[in-house]
């Protein structure tokens, strides 16, 4: 099966995440996790699972079809908060208390599954049940939207200045004018766009 390649150009996990829909106000939005095997497979490009864990959870998702499928509508429906929490931000809007309580929620399931662990230098935060549960990297994803909408960072999120992409990232241009997701698509789509209107409504000016 060919595997998608997914774009992680929103500089933080859960911006990422909810850059896997394409064009999201368009007729046609595209969506990039159709099956629980996407969710995996973005998982692993995100570096929220290592090769094997992702192996692991094919595996029992095989044997576990409708709870797999349960999860990948429950990652969309998250998804779709930490997009309107996020874009809302970047908007100066405040986003919907729903979305905050959904979000609450499931910081709180996935921090049963918080650990502290000693390491080599000092202790850190780990995840204990990654490559076993099926819903796993949904606590990678809500924890970095958790921790993102409560620092002081938060004023650096935007979103796409396209008409359509509604992608979100992280303004970290120095001079803060970074206005497209990505300039060699959106950019130059938008530059090509605007170039051809501009033409287009010369020459209506000219006849
Ligand atoms: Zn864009």
């Amino acid at each position: 099966m060919e595997e998608q390649i997914f774009d992680l150009t929103g500089g933080l996990l859960c911006l990422d995440f909810a850059n896997t829909v394409d064009d999201r106000t368009d007729e046609h939005p595209q969506e990039h996790l159709v099956g629980y095997d996407d969710l995996v497979e973005w998982s692993k490009q995100a570096q929220v699972l290592s090769e094997q864990e992702a192996r692991r959870l094919l595996e029992k998702a095989a044997k576990r079809v409708s709870e797999a499928n349960s999860v990948l509508k429950r990652a969309v429906e998250v998804r779709e908060a930490i997009f309107r929490i996020f874009k809302a931000v970047a908007e100066e809007r405040p986003p919907d208390n729903e979305d905050l309580v959904l979000l609450s929620t499931l910081v709180a399931e996935a921090q049963k599954h918080a650990r502290i662990l000693p390491g080599t230098h000092g202790f850190h935060w780990d995840w204990v049940g990654t490559g076993s549960e099926l819903d796993c990297m949904l606590w990678s994803v809500v924890q970095s939207a958790a921790d993102f909408l409560t620092s002081d960072e938060l004023d650096t999120v935007r979103v796409c200045a396209s008409d359509t992409c509604n992608w979100l990232f992280i303004d970290t241009s120095k001079n803060h004018s970074r206005r497209w997701c990505n300039m060699k698509s959106c950019g130059n789509r938008e530059k090509a766009r605007r170039f051809y209107s501009r033409k287009k409504s010369s020459v209506s000016t000219v006849s």
